[in-house]
């Protein structure tokens, strides 16, 4: 009924999480009212992702460098590491502007039944670096999920067994939430009262 572009893109923009086939559609309308400039602009910036968004080699943020802005800021305290499940995770506890440390991103959690393992998030490598960098602190910033749970045990075990002090963000947040969800307050608390 309509043309085969306008069903190829409504299709694509379905894709997002919580965007269903009538609002990909309406976007669709809407970019039909832009002008070929803009249209340009759009799919150009899109193209970019696939070539200028870098990890950064020390915390796994996403960066435009090899290094990224938060481990590139000399003013940030290093000798303290903020570990969180993924980027969101981070932005919403930099969003606090209650922690002036450095990060460091896993990526995934330990999930037996999903077949990931310890190995898989390279927490040998992390501890050992903690270990040669003189951490003096690492705060566990994970979700209270069984994931989440899991993982910063298996944290605390290898961290402690190196003596490196290890703190996890203080209860307040609800069984489940997930660090990005939690509002900016209840993060800031958990911030102050980690033990
Ligand atoms: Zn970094």
């Amino acid at each position: 009924m309509l043309p085969k572009v306008i069903d190829d893109l409504t299709v694509l923009l379905s894709k997002f999480q919580g965007v269903g086939e009538k609002t990909a559609l309406r976007y669709v309308f809407d970019m039909l009212n832009w002008n070929s400039e803009e249209i340009e602009n759009l799919s150009q910036t899109i193209l970019r992702l696939t070539t200028e968004v870098k990890k950064c080699v020390h915390c796994n943020n996403l960066s435009d460098n090899d290094q990224c802005i938060i481990c590139g800021d000399a003013e940030r305290e290093c000798q303290k590491i903020c570990v969180v499940e993924n980027v969101r995770d981070l932005i919403a506890i930099e969003n606090t502007k209650s922690y002036n440390g450095k990060y460091y991103v896993l990526e995934k959690l330990i999930s037996i039944v999903n077949g990931v393992y310890p190995e898989d998030l390279k927490i040998d490598q992390f501890v050992e670096k903690c270990k040669n960098e003189n951490v003096e602190e690492v705060i566990l910033a994970l979700s209270l999920s069984v994931a989440g749970e899991t993982t910063a045990l298996y944290l605390m075990q290898k961290l402690v067994e190196k003596e490196i002090k290890v703190t996890r963000l203080a209860s307040g947040i609800s069984t489940g939430l997930s660090i990005e969800y939690a509002d900016q307050i209840t993060l800031m608390k958990a911030f102050e009262g980690r033990k």
